[in-house]
């Protein structure tokens, strides 16, 4: 066991808490990793907000990178010393596991969003004793160490700064994978996305990857549009301004959008998302309300051959899709560094707060050694 220092959140709605805490030893299938940044994403703030249940007191966080420092015996994925991304969990076992597509695992509410601890009921965080919610995504990153689940970590050159690799295990797969595992745009078609932050941004560069011949991006927020510009959006629209579907018929000329990933998860703009798409368009929700949130539709908008895809983290296979992205983001072509604001990890309150109001797009904590 080893003592380590976490951000723990104690409540629901409570403030990210630096203390003290224990780490079991790794078990067969974990590793130990010695974090060197960690992303905070949205589902960590819809989380400790408490609007998804998941035993508290507790530590999130789930897109870190670090460096391997001890694994369980029966670990083949890593050796000490690799750096790995962190992402989420799976059986491995399961029909979706089997056929590479470990996101719908049907073990993954449990494993990654709600469980808080293994599969056999332990958790390897305590504090004093007490047993702490742990294993969010596998990972529980928001500390300097972490006891990771194996099938969690996916080994990485270790050439990229830390900052750069840990949006790779959640927003960026997310966004990346919506477009090209999801939607797939064959040539010439159209695409908006619903969103300029981390998620749609990254999906914003996957799809300038794709030859697609018209990408919308679609936000309030003008400087992240113009980011969005630069980064392969052809249009913008900016809602704050124009109506999103007046905008889409405009661009589109009266035909709809072929495709659309909607990041934001607000249930108002996803109907008008599914309204605004061309006969045999196809949304991919990516953005998650908190429980509950219901869309209704006209049954008959989707008969034309529309379909609605609910995506969770951009369909990937990790152990493929990662490095390919860690190739990107070093060949320049996934641009992701303008997104980042850096916090050293004492300050991951103040990186949630400005997170959540969206003055840093992607906020990173970084880990001293
Ligand atoms: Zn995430
Ligand atoms: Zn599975």
């Amino acid at each position: 066991m080893i003592t380590t220092q976490a951000a723990v959140i104690d409540s629901p709605g409570a403030p990210f808490s630096l203390q003290e805490i224990e780490l079991d030893n790794p078990r067969p299938t974990e590793i130990q990793v010695r974090m060197t940044a960690a992303g905070i994403c949205h589902t960590d703030l819809t989380v400790g907000a408490g609007h998804i249940p998941f035993p508290l007191p507790g530590v999130l966080g789930h897109e870190g990178t670090g460096v391997v420092e001890a694994v369980g015996s029966a670990v083949t994925r890593v050796v000490p010393g690799d750096t790995v991304v962190l992402t989420f969990t799976s059986c491995g076992h399961c029909a979706s596991c089997r056929t590479a597509h470990p996101a719908y695992c049907t073990t993954w509410i449990p494993q990654n969003l709600i469980g808080g601890k293994r599969a056999d009921g332990t958790s390897p965080i305590s504090r004093g004793g007490q047993t702490l919610g742990g294993r969010f995504f596998g990972q529980s990153s928001f500390a300097r160490h972490a006891i990771v689940d194996e099938r969690s970590a996916v080994k990485v050159d270790g050439d990229l700064p830390p900052e750069l690799l840990a949006p790779l295990g959640c927003s960026v797969q997310t966004g990346a994978g919506a477009v090209w595992n999801t939607l797939r745009p064959e040539p010439g078609t159209s695409i908006a996305i619903l969103g300029v932050g981390a998620v749609g941004t990254a999906a914003v560069m996957a799809a300038a990857l794709t030859p697609v011949s018209t990408i919308v991006a679609i936000g309030r927020r003008p400087d992240q549009l113009v980011l969005a510009t630069k980064f392969g959006a052809t249009h913008t629209i900016n809602t704050d301004e124009v109506e999103m579907a007046a905008g889409l018929r405009d661009i589109t000329g009266g035909t709809g959008v072929d495709y659309v990933v909607e990041a934001i998860g607000n249930p108002d703009l996803l109907r008008t998302a599914i309204e605004s798409l061309a006969p045999r368009g196809a949304v991919a929700v990516v953005g998650a309300p908190p429980y509950g949130v219901d869309v209704s539709l006209d049954v008959h908008r989707l008969l034309p051959g529309r379909r609605v895809l609910g995506v969770c983290e951009g369909d990937s296979d990790p152990e493929r899709l990662i490095p390919l992205l860690a190739d990107l983001v070093r060949t320049g072509r996934l641009p992701i560094q303008p997104l980042i604001r850096e916090y050293p990890f004492e300050e991951i309150q103040t990186a949630s707060d400005d997170f959540r109001s969206g003055q840093a797009t992607k906020a990173v904590l970084r880990f001293e050694a």
